[in-house]
């Protein structure tokens, strides 16, 4: 999937943009979602190419970094992104800080497309000729309010973006990417797996940049740790702000068939973590918590003298169990997530870690047959008073395994009734590991 990222300086609206660009094109599964309105990168489909679009002011202001905005968002987008769209205010017209934003882009060997936003009326269409003066070939007048000009920005987008060179992917191969907030243990996780076999690390060619992947055998699978570049330095602290480990994530995200989610046993579960599940779980791509330095845990070094007050508790079992209630709290969204709790630099659990990456990957690509469908339709509908007509559900496609339900008025579908279908989907097939799309599909459908 290609990064797209929105620069700019502020109100020129940008995040008006962003939502309506994502917005209209967001499956009513993500959009209810309770992925929330501080949403800084969204996923959407153009012309059956995929996108992911990053509000890079966004991030750097999530990160509270509003004073750096700017450099942030240039510095970000040099770094992440595959195509950059420099957004400017045709009701205001050419400022000097867009110039000077311009001018920071201008060397970049990256698509660039201005647009001209707040182009709410012809004579402003006309008024941002004076764009051009920032020197880039593509530029477009859109109105985000209005829903103007975003079908021909997305057209030229997927024209203009560099096609990714294709992988050698072996058949076998299952791409996993490790992710989690600094010091989780990332680098000594890939460590224990990839050891003293880092000559197998190899450079990717053909991407824009240093995406390094390194390559392990696991039975019968070839398992590709995604662009480690950042994880490489066992033990280093990690440099640099939190914002560009985030997108770093994403982007390893984007790449993968599984995503490790490593969860620090110590001072975990934490928001931060989840809202890094969340990357993994929007883009449609397995998922696995590691809860990591559970030797620590374990051994009870981590506590401080004045809870030791408390009794005790020595039971690795009731551990587990509370952590997995802690979790259930702070993750509510990803129950059907399997959990492994290991130590990366003590080796435990590690082969299990492995075997659950298998066993996920396996599950994202399980069909289900018609029957089976047919049958989760009937008893949906006889445990669900208050459904609206549905005529059928079907599964067009796996990795993510995505669900179409047939029916006649979409908009009389409550989320929670969609919910509820992907409920009774998981009880059929649990899909361990592995989020499910279910889209609502308006069709003209008579039963025979
Ligand atoms: P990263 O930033 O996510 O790559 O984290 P690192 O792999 O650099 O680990 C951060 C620190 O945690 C290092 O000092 C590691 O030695 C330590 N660490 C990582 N995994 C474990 C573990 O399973 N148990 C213990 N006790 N320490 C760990």
């Amino acid at each position: 999937m290609a990064i797209v990222a929105l620069v700019g300086r502020p109100n020129v609206g940008k995040s008006s943009l962003f939502n309506r660009l994502i917005g209209e094109r967001r499956s009513i599964e993500a959009a209810e979602a309770g992925t929330t309105r501080d949403r800084v990168y969204g996923h959407l489909t153009h012309k059956s190419y995929g996108l992911t679009l990053i509000d890079v002011a966004g991030v750097s202001e999530q990160a509270g970094e509003l004073a750096n905005s700017i450099k942030n968002q240039i510095e970000m987008a040099k770094r992440e992104a595959d195509l950059i769209i420099l957004v400017v205010n045709a009701s205001e017209g050419l400022t000097d800080e867009d110039k000077s934003i311009a001018r920071d882009l201008r060397h970049l060997s990256k698509p660039i497309i201005v647009v001209a936003n707040k182009a709410d009326n012809r004579a402003l269409e006309t008024a941002s000729l004076e764009f051009s003066e920032l020197g880039f070939k593509d530029q477009f007048e859109t109105s985000a309010i209005h829903n103007v000009g975003l079908t021909d920005l997305l057209d030229r987008v997927v024209q203009v973006l560099p096609k990714t060179a294709p992988i050698n992917v072996a058949k076998n191969e299952i791409k996993v990417a490790l992710i989690g907030r600094p010091n989780v243990g990332k680098s000594s996780l890939l460590n224990r797996y990839v050891g003293k076999e880092r000559s197998t690390v190899s450079a990717m060619a053909g991407t824009t940049r240093d995406a390094i992947d390194a390559v392990v055998q696991y039975k019968e699978r070839q398992i590709r740790f995604i662009d480690t570049a950042g994880i490489r330095r066992a033990g280093s602290v990690e440099t640099g702000v939190e914002h560009f480990s985030v997108l770093r994530s994403l982007r390893a995200v984007e790449a993968c068939d599984v995503s490790v989610v490593l969860i620090d046993a110590v001072d975990g579960p934490t928001h931060g973590d989840a809202r890094i599940a969340g990357m993994a779980q929007d883009a449609g791509k397995g998922i696995i918590f590691a809860v990591n330095k559970w030797d620590l845990k374990k051994s009870g070094l981590h506590q401080n003298v004045q809870s030791s007050s408390n009794p005790k508790i020595s039971d690795d079992d009731q551990l587990q169990r509370q952590f997995l209630a802690n979790m259930g709290r702070v993750m509510a969204y990803l129950p059907y997530v399997p959990v492994v709790f290991i130590s990366a630099t003590a080796g435990l659990n590690t082969p299990k870690l492995m075997e659950q990456i298998r066993t996920v990957q396996n599950n994202r690509l399980i069909m289900l047959d018609q029957n089976q469908l047919d049958l989760i339709k009937l008893s949906a509908e006889s445990s669900h008073t208050h459904m609206p007509m549905l005529y059928a559900i079907i599964q067009v496609s796996v990795a993510p395994p995505t669900f179409e339900l047939i029916v006649n008025r979409p908009e009389t579908w409550h989320f929670s009734q969609v919910r509820f279908i992907e409920n009774q989907i998981r009880q059929v097939e649990p899909y361990l590991g592995t989020p499910i799309v279910v889209n609502l599909v308006k069709k003209a459908y008579s039963k025979k």
